[in-house]
């Protein structure tokens, strides 16, 4: 198992770093308080950060992109997790529509839509969850009914995160709801053609990643618009391999931004005549953080090294996201710990951090859902269906 960085890696990693630090850190504090991205925000961020690979870098060069693998898109993530983690989550949703529309899209769909995706200024969002729907997505109550040369939608889409500033969103529905996963698909539902209600959601973490529910009532879709019919539960299920191993990368952008701004603190902050770093309870913390993440950093390239691979990934994406996830917030929490009073502080980071891990840990499937998985693969045993 070899998934060492090449050179060419740890020097993208260092000058996105360095770039990072030097744009972006600056200006977050102030976009995380007035809340959600607008698209214009969004996408002046996407524009700067498209050179290093960003958003399309993994798409093939005839559409902007420049192929990149799904491990040096980790360190991107992972990068950009660790300076801001709401741009970290927008953006990577933004290239998810790209993803999906490049493995499921008609060719039709592929030449009107790819060719706009170097540009940055079109966001789509992947609909899947609905008030009564989030774990168990087999059971999507939003309905595609063909009628003439159209499907009209009916159904309401919770927590799409960049609803609110999409373009376009593919969205799982069924065409027949006694058939289950079988007759789920994607639909490509483009606003200005077919236009749905968005509402914004306000949530613990992640402020400024735009997170929204959408409303279709009798939204009529070209009937060419619907993805390859049937497929809509499988594709979920790939997109999820993929997803999940990121979120692992960006909670560990998170945790590492934690562990940085407390070693700087107990380096600088001094108690009993001495800086705290020096005291071994403080120390044991550092090394419990720095641990973990290592830890979580390892499952999720691990996961990323296989798909580069083309093999099967499930349980070790799910185990990526189950741990990385639930370590970050206690990597967080122990950063608050370190920072005393000021690390619930909004004029400290770590808070911030706190919030941002503690929201991952419910979006592409909660912990105890992955548990579920690696444990289904682990006993051959299922405990849901
Ligand atoms: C920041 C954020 C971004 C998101 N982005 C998107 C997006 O872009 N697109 C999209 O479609 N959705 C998105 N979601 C929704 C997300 O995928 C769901 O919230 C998630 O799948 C969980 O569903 P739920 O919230 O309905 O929880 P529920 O499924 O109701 O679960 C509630 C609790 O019950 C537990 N539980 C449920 N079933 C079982 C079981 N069989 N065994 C044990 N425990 C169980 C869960 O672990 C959890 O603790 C996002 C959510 C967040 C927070």
């Amino acid at each position: 198992m070899d998934f060492a960085l090449t050179e060419e890696q740890m020097m993208l990693k260092t000058n996105v770093r360095n770039f990072l630090e030097k744009e972006i850190v600056p200006v977050v504090d102030e976009h995380e308080k007035q809340g959600p991205l607008t698209k214009e925000a969004a996408v002046g961020f996407f524009q700067r950060l498209m050179p290093f690979g960003y958003l399309v870098g993994f798409l093939p060069e005839q559409y902007g992109g420049g192929a990149l693998d799904h491990k040096t898109n980790g360190i991107l993530i992972e990068e950009l997790a660790r300076a801001w983690g709401s741009l970290a989550g927008t953006l990577f949703l933004a290239a998810g529509f790209w993803w999906l529309l490049t493995e499921a899209g008609t060719p039709e769909q592929k030449e009107r839509l790819l060719p706009l995706a170097a540009s940055g200024d079109y966001i789509g969002c992947l609909a899947i969850t609905e008030s009564n729907v989030g774990s168990d997505v087999a059971g999507v109550e939003t309905t595609a009914i063909l009628d003439g040369d159209k499907y009209i939608v009916n159904g309401t889409k919770t927590w799409i995160s960049n609803g609110s500033i999409a373009d376009a969103a593919f969205v799982l529905a069924t065409t027949d709801k006694t058939q289950g996963p079988l007759a789920m698909c994607f639909l490509l539902i483009e606003k200005e053609t077919s236009p749905f209600c968005t509402r914004e959601l306000h949530k613990l973490g992640l402020r400024s990643f735009p997170t929204a529910e959408l409303s279709f009532n009798d939204c009529p879709v070209p009937k060419e618009n619907l993805l390859d019919p049937g497929s809509g539960y499988q594709r979920t299920m790939a997109f999820f391999d993929v997803s999940r191993a990121m979120v692992g990368a960006t909670s560990t952008g998170i945790a590492q931004a934690a562990i940085d701004a407390s070693i700087k603190y107990a380096q600088d902050r001094t108690q009993f005549g001495r800086p705290i770093g020096s005291f071994q309870m403080i120390q044991e913390m550092l090394v419990d953080m720095i641990a973990e993440t290592e830890a979580g950093r390892l499952l999720s390239f691990r996961a990323l090294d296989l798909l580069d691979k083309g093999e099967k990934c499930r349980w070790q994406s799910s185990l990526a996201k189950a741990y990385t996830t639930e370590a970050a917030v206690r990597t967080t929490s122990k950063a608050i710990q370190i920072h005393g009073a000021m690390g619930l502080s909004d004029e400290y980071p770590v808070e911030r951090y706190f919030r941002d891990a503690r929201t991952l840990t419910i979006p592409d499937g909660t912990t105890q859902m992955q548990k579920l998985i690696v444990g289904r693969d682990a006993l051959g045993i299922r405990a849901f269906t």
